[in-house]
């Protein structure tokens, strides 16, 4: 048996070789922290997390980067709205980040890098390409990437250079656009009174003379200079979401290799959207759900996690309330028959192990991991100690936080919902109290009050 991964750069399923048997470099691009994330958004950081569960499992030593873009056109433009300096802004967004991933079992990167850290690493990569002849300058100071005198450029999104020439010609101040309106991007972008007080004086920090002037960095230049410092010119596993492939992951191949003269990353790998009631999510549509709307909504994080695992990464998936509700119903019959078991832990039904690893292998094929989850469950044959060894097992990989799991569990869900309670009594808004106990008692729980605490239980 083994693993096999979806290379975006190949299109097509290719073994699992790490460069360096010693240690797995994988970065994944973690969130520009100007709000909170939509649903779609954790698909990409549950996918990540199942893809390194996964290789943890396998015995690979993994070392897992996430960076935090926390200066780009739209930190910037929000900040400025909010009447909030930058750091103070993103400060916010990217804790209030930190809490998510931990309601989803996501297992923390092993460093979060954020990008005002490597200002120097960034300003260094673009004097690089800029020497090499592969960026130049324009009028304003601003340095941009020569995308036709990258060969290769395309070579992830898969178009050819030659097919846009016509449309190819002019330059994008932008961090974001589409593959029909491909240019040159920019690398680092001069100070503009837009921009504030956010800017870095390259001079200063070189201390010495260089091509860039005062001015930030375009975001894709962040994820090249974070990600080759913390893992090297050349590094295993690059993750994201499918709207990352064009023109993010795009520009990083084509900045870093111009860059090293080296291949950037070897397996680049996507996952893809979640709709909403049938639809890309917008604001304007109503369908624009942020997690902490379901978790008010009555949804367990881990619900939301265990219903996307339904699903393998590489399908679109189609979010309505009704799924991920029957998704909790299910994960708590798994619950209720995992605290059934008892406290003794036995052995690993190899059987079970061996089927886990041949869906996994064949590039994470969660959906099929969760019916073989459920025979084992069903299975009368084997003793409850060796079923929740079993369990636990298929836990390393699936995060649903088994092992975490107390007699009495409250979800989530229902301690926000009681903390929110308690809240509102304080301000004595007994009619928005009654509506939330009612709440909560259509979940299953009970909250008892008495003159010192609330205590909730189960109905
Ligand atoms: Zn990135």
């Amino acid at each position: 048996m083994a693993l096999e991964l979806f290379n975006t750069l190949s299109r097509q399923l290719e073994l699992f070789k790490p460069l360096n048997l010693s240690e797995v470099g994988l970065y994944t691009c973690g969130p520009t922290v100007y709000n909170y994330p939509h649903i779609g958004n954790y698909r990409a950081y549950i996918f990540g997390d199942i893809l390194k569960r996964y290789l943890i499992y396998r015995d690979y030593k993994i070392k897992h980067i996430m960076n935090i873009t926390d200066v780009d056109d739209k930190t910037i433009r929000d900040s400025q709205i909010k009447n909030k300096n930058l750091k103070d802004f993103t400060e916010f967004y990217t804790e209030s980040f930190f809490e998510d991933i931990k309601s989803l079992n996501i297992i923390s990167a092993d460093k979060y890098t954020k990008a005002t850290s490597y200002i120097k690493e960034m300003i260094e990569l673009v004097e690089i390409l800029f020497d090499k002849g592969f960026a130049y300058k324009t009028k304003d100071g601003s340095i941009y990437f020569n995308i036709h005198k990258d060969s290769n450029y395309g070579k992830l999104s898969h178009f050819k250079i030659s097919d846009l020439k016509k449309n190819a010609s002019g330059r994008l101040l932008d961090d974001e656009y589409d593959k029909e309106n491909a240019q040159d991007f920019a690398l680092w972008k001069a100070w503009s009174k837009n921009d504030g007080d956010v800017f870095w004086e390259p001079e200063r920090i070189l201390k010495r003379k260089t091509v860039l002037i005062k001015g930030r960095p375009g975001w894709h230049i962040e994820c090249s200079a974070m990600s080759m410092k913390e893992l090297g010119q050349s590094f295993d596993i690059h993750t994201g979401g499918v709207d990352n492939i064009f023109p993010h992951h795009e520009n990083e191949i084509a900045q870093s290799e111009c860059a090293t003269g080296k291949p950037f990353v070897k397996y680049f790998m996507h996952n893809e959207f979640l709709l909403v009631n049938g639809k890309k999510m917008s604001k304007s549509l109503g369908n624009f759900y942020t997690l902490r709307d379901l978790v008010k909504k009555g949804i367990d994080p881990i619900a939301f996690r265990f219903w996307l695992l339904t699903s393998h990464y590489r399908t679109k998936t189609n979010f309505t309330m009704e799924a991920v509700i029957g998704a909790q119903n299910a994960l708590i019959r798994i619950r209720k028959t995992f605290l059934s078991l008892g406290d003794e832990i036995g052995k690993v039904e190899e059987k079970y192990k061996n089927q886990l690893i041949k869906y996994m292998d064949n590039d994470l094929g969660t959906p099929e991991t969760l019916t073989v989850l459920w025979k084992l469950i069903k299975d009368t044959n084997i003793s409850n100690q060796n079923k929740k060894a079993t369990l636990l097992d298929f836990d390393k990989v699936l995060g649903l936080g088994l092992n975490q799991l107390k007699k009495e569990i409250i979800p989530l869900n229902i301690k926000q919902l009681v903390e929110e309670r308690e809240e509102v009594r304080r301000n004595k808004d007994w009619n928005k109290s009654d509506k939330l106990r009612d709440q909560i008692k259509n979940l299953g729980y009970e909250i008892k009050d008495s003159s010192s605490s609330t205590k909730i239980s189960k109905i």
